[in-house]
């Protein structure tokens, strides 16, 4: 069914994820880029886009504008400089009376927000109260599940698991972003609310536009190296330490014929910065200095030649609600080794197009890359079936108009029914 009656505007509420920032730093990352990528993907369809972000610093820019149809605006909410998402929450009132004045100024009113993580959803939540506004909530990640996997549970958190359970009640629709975190709110959250799934998507025309042998020659890698790659932030919880230990512990290991390549920024002196020289004195402590490079943070332009240069990518996460880096590994006709959770049971499908093994465990990483590594031409099935699969379910495009379908859904029935003033 079409909807074509409806004026397409809407705002996207990303909080602490700005999707106008550089990707792959401090708590820069999946959210960032899906918010960016929807954002300028309903640009596209004809939507009329604003995302909501805090400024951070007095040198960025208040507006910025992606395309003609889609912008990033900044409001000034607590200090101008970058606050931990756990310290966040005290700053939302102001957020909130930011967006409210800012729709004034502009005479405009968001009739539907599309609101990324527990912070965010908070936003949603009272503009709902105070106008009517529609809801669309993406988690991104669930405090039940990371409060699991983490051993200093922060002070926020009994307030983050009231407002995600709230949200999960009340919002129109929340997209959860693979079955596996549908039945994790199901189970762990709450049994109300509606619930749709949409995964993430990728830019298959970017993954998979360079082919090996030019990315390796690109990037100055020989063409006999078995070449292992990691992804994405530098957090104890990505498990890149599993990662480490397993290439020293694999048989390619001895002939020194395997390079790993840990990418993604990281600044000095705070957590990144942090677990990136921990991970690096792991690294010097196990004697694989000459193996292993951190080239730093990867900008999109380079990173299609990492994905298509590598043997194998390995998402080692403790836990992952979706994993975009899986799929653009994927994309590029790279297998997958991940861990076996959250949303990478959903993308990578054991056996098909890569492997899943438990998480943390060093002699399962170790024997899974070696499995692979010591058979091409398996490995290259095995990468020929992932680009299919990405192709198939995990397209930006395909993707978009799933959510352009859901918020025109929403919009037609507020235009039917409409929101009782508030
Ligand atoms: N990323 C990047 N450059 C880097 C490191 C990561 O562009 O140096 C991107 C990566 O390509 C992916 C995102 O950051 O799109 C990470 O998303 P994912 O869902 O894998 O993890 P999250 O950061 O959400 O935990």
């Amino acid at each position: 069914m079409k909807y074509n009656t409806t004026k397409k505007q809407i705002a996207l509420i990303s909080v602490h994820g700005d999707p106008a920032i550089e990707i792959g730093r401090e708590e820069a990352g999946g959210q960032n880029v899906y918010v960016r990528q929807v954002g300028e993907a309903l640009g596209e369809l004809g939507w009329q886009v604003d995302m909501f972000s805090r400024r951070i610093s007095a040198d960025q820019e208040i507006i910025v504008q992606h395309n003609s149809h889609c912008r990033t605006i900044r409001l000034t909410a607590g200090p101008t400089e970058f606050v931990s998402r756990d310290v966040g929450f005290q700053y939302l009132p102001q957020f909130v009376d930011q967006l409210m004045a800012f729709q004034k100024e502009n005479d405009l009113k968001y009739e539907l927000v599309h609101t990324n993580y527990w912070l965010s959803s908070w936003v949603g939540m009272q503009l709902k109260k105070r106008q009517g506004t529609k809801q669309v909530h993406t988690y991104h990640s669930l405090g039940v599940i990371k409060y699991n996997t983490i051993e200093n549970i922060p002070l926020v958190a009994s307030q983050r698991l009231s407002v995600e359970k709230e949200v999960l009640e009340t919002a129109e629709r929340i997209v959860a972003t693979s079955p596996q975190e549908k039945e994790h709110m199901r189970t762990l959250v709450s049994q109300k609310g509606m619930i749709d799934i949409i995964p993430c998507g990728t830019d298959v025309r970017q993954f998979g536009s360079i082919g090996k042998i030019a990315a390796r020659a690109e990037l100055g890698i020989d063409p006999d190296t078995k070449v292992v790659l990691y992804v994405g932030r530098f957090d104890p919880r990505k498990g890149i330490e599993t990662l480490v230990r397993a290439v020293r512990e694999s048989k390619f290991y001895e002939s020194k014929k395997i390079q790993l390549i840990i990418g993604g920024g990281s600044i000095p002196g705070n957590s990144d910065g942090r677990e990136r020289d921990r991970i690096e004195g792991i690294v010097k402590e196990l004697g694989m200095v000459e193996c292993t490079s951190f080239p730093g943070c990867l900008s999109r332009d380079i990173l299609p030649a990492y994905y298509a240069a590598a043997d194998i990518c390995v998402v080692p996460s403790h836990y992952e609600p979706f994993g975009l880096v899986a799929i653009e590994a994927m994309s590029s006709g790279t297998p997958v080794i991940a861990s076996d959770v959250g949303g990478l049971q959903f993308t990578v499908v054991n056996e098909e197009t890569g492997l899943l093994v438990p998480p943390r465990n060093v002699p399962a990483f170790s024997h899974a890359i070696d499995r692979i590594l010591s058979n091409p031409a398996w490995q290259e099935k095995l990468g020929h079936e992932a680009k299919r699969r990405v192709n198939n379910k995990f397209s930006w495009d395909g993707v978009a108009s799933q959510l352009d379908q859901l918020y025109l859904q929403l919009l037609e029935q507020s235009t039917r029914e409409p929101a009782l003033a508030v």
